[in-house]
């Protein structure tokens, strides 16, 4: 009866501050052309941040000013394409979890 994976991390979203489990979040790295990219499987590097996967939340990342406080950065911050295709489309990377709820 094992669950495998041990704990989850607990992270907090960059955007409404909710605190959730880091399967739960979307990571965001900010790579090294100054661009914010999402990082579905965990594993770029550099530095990460967490928002919620919501369109609500998801929207909020087009406030550039606070990607460059958490990132820590005075350079200009761009949002990665993928993440505006995100926002618009928050089912479709909620995947199973999105399908599942509609029962
Ligand atoms: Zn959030």
């Amino acid at each position: 009866m094992s669950k495998g994976k041990g704990h989850i991390p607990i992270r907090t979203c960059i955007c409404c501050r909710a605190r959730r489990g880091r399967n739960d979040l979307l990571r965001l790295v900010l790579d090294a052309d100054g661009m914010v990219v999402p990082d579905a499987g965990g594993r770029k590097p550099g530095r990460g941040a967490y928002v919620c996967r919501d369109a609500g939340c998801l929207s909020l990342l087009h406030k550039i000013n606070r990607l460059q406080r958490v990132f820590r950065t005075k350079r200009p911050v761009a949002l990665h394409p993928d993440l505006f295709g995100l926002s618009a489309m928050p089912e479709a990377f909620n995947g199973k979890a999105g399908a599942a709820s509609r029962l």
